[in-house]
């Protein structure tokens, strides 16, 4: 049954969505897959997602939206269903986020013919990865706090300072860099660099082990790198207003060029685990206090899935950032409170870990608990989002 409320643009393009999905799934693998794009660490995990994405981008289903002239397939209010689609049948994530949810938006609105043309098609396809260098160790939820300094030389402009926390900084081929090219002025002092990483003069990238022991994101160092002037996006002093492009599509408050949608937590996994461990000499399914916290979870989360539909009612979304901000702020503390949740009932079980046979579920609840929590910090944490809903949203007073 197709979504009510299509064009009739709308409607074939779901079928075909549809069918291809069914069609295509995505190629099993004995490769060990991350559990979402912040953790992916190795060469042949990328491989196998920039595959992925190049399929997925030739069957019309990744910058479905974005015109033809930038590599994109010309349609019209058709990337979101192509979006649900792929969440829909559980597809595996696109691996170009920056490319695809930041970089694209910002070089549409701000961005020359020529860095359009140069720039989207290849991060459709997913042949060039892209990261993000916003954040800097003094830097994070204070982002106007730049330190890193851009400063004019000729045609171009040399670079230095530190990135941290970059999410697929050591497979990047470039960067969406914020940088402070005047240090008279806090926000007008900053530019936006649309900045070469991959065996470029003057970039550093060195990996970050997480608690987890897996690699996903970096710091980046930039000593005396040099960039072409056709490379900085928007006016010199501009950054800060091409940094809100940015974050209002990191944040979901406006569609990027594909995917974008997270499947959460699955409910069916918890209940799995409850049939398969033990509490108080009998099954944990069956007592009554596990079953109730399970219980309130899949309320939690059917609630999730019907605040969703709210998305699609006009007259609820007077502001844009109004309901994708809450519903991060909420599905995010939800696949934690779901992650601590499932520790807690696999018990003395939950400390074995990945590769341990004897591990519940392979190890998924320890690996899945810890790294529940980067949902609630990347893109900004959700104190920071609460504060934006509350003061910019709701028109509350400032906090101090
Ligand atoms: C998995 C992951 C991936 C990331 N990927 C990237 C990336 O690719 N590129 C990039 O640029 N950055 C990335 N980040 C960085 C992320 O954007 C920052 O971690 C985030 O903005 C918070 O900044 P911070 O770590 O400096 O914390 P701080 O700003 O130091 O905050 C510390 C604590 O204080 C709280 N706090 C700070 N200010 C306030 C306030 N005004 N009111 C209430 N509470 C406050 C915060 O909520 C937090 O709990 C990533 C982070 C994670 C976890």
């Amino acid at each position: 049954m197709s979504t009510p409320n299509l064009t009739a643009e709308q409607i074939e393009f779901q079928e075909h969505a549809r069918a291809w999905l069914a069609a295509n799934p995505a190629p099993e693998t004995q490769i060990d897959l991350p559990l979402s794009q912040l953790e992916l660490a190795k060469r042949e995990q990328v491989e196998y997602y920039r595959e992925w994405q190049r399929s997925c981008y030739e069957a019309g289903l990744v910058g479905t939206d974005i015109a033809k002239e930038y590599g994109g397939h010309g349609h019209s209010g058709c990337q979101d269903i192509a979006n649900r689609e792929m969440s829909r049948v559980g597809a595996p994530f696109l691996l170009n986020t920056v490319g695809l949810s930041m970089m694209i938006p910002a070089v549409l609105k701000h961005g020359t013919e020529e860095q359009k043309r140069r720039f989207i098609p290849k991060a459709l396809s997913a042949e060039e990865i892209w990261c993000q260098g916003f954040s800097e160790p003094g830097a994070g939820s204070d982002m106007a706090n730049q330190q890193t300094m851009a400063v004019r030389r000729g045609e171009g402009w040399v670079v230095n300072g530190h990135k941290v926390w970059t999410s697929f900084g050591q497979f990047a081929k470039h960067m969406i860099l914020l940088a402070r090219t005047s240090r008279d002025h806090k926000y007008d002092g900053l530019s936006f660099f649309l900045c070469p990483v991959e065996g470029h003069a003057g970039v550093t990238v060195k990996p970050l082990v997480k608690m987890t022991g897996e690699l996903g994101f970096n710091e980046v160092f930039f000593e005396d790198c040099v960039i072409d002037d056709s490379l900085r996006l928007d006016e010199v002093g501009k950054g800060w207003t091409v940094a809100m492009t940015v974050l209002t599509h990191e944040r979901g408050a406006a569609e990027g060029a594909g995917g974008g949608i997270r499947a959460v937590h699955p409910i069916e996994r918890l209940i799995g685990l409850a049939k398969s461990s033990q509490r108080g000499g009998g099954l944990a399914a069956d007592d009554p206090v596990t079953r109730d916290a399970i219980i309130r979870q899949a309320i939690v989360h059917e609630g999730i899935r019907q605040d969703a539909r709210r998305a699609r009612v006009p007259a609820l979304n007077d502001h844009p950032m109004r309901l994708p901000m809450g519903q991060g702020v909420v599905r995010t503390e939800f696949e934690q409170d779901c992650a601590r949740l499932g520790v807690d009932i696999a018990g003395a079980r939950s400390t074995l870990y990945k590769h341990d046979d004897a591990a519940p579920d392979n190890g998924y609840w320890p690996l899945a608990y810890m790294n529940s929590y980067a949902l609630t910090i990347a893109g900004g944490s959700n104190e920071i989002q609460r504060n934006i809903l509350g003061e910019r949203i709701l028109g509350m007073p400032k906090s101090k």
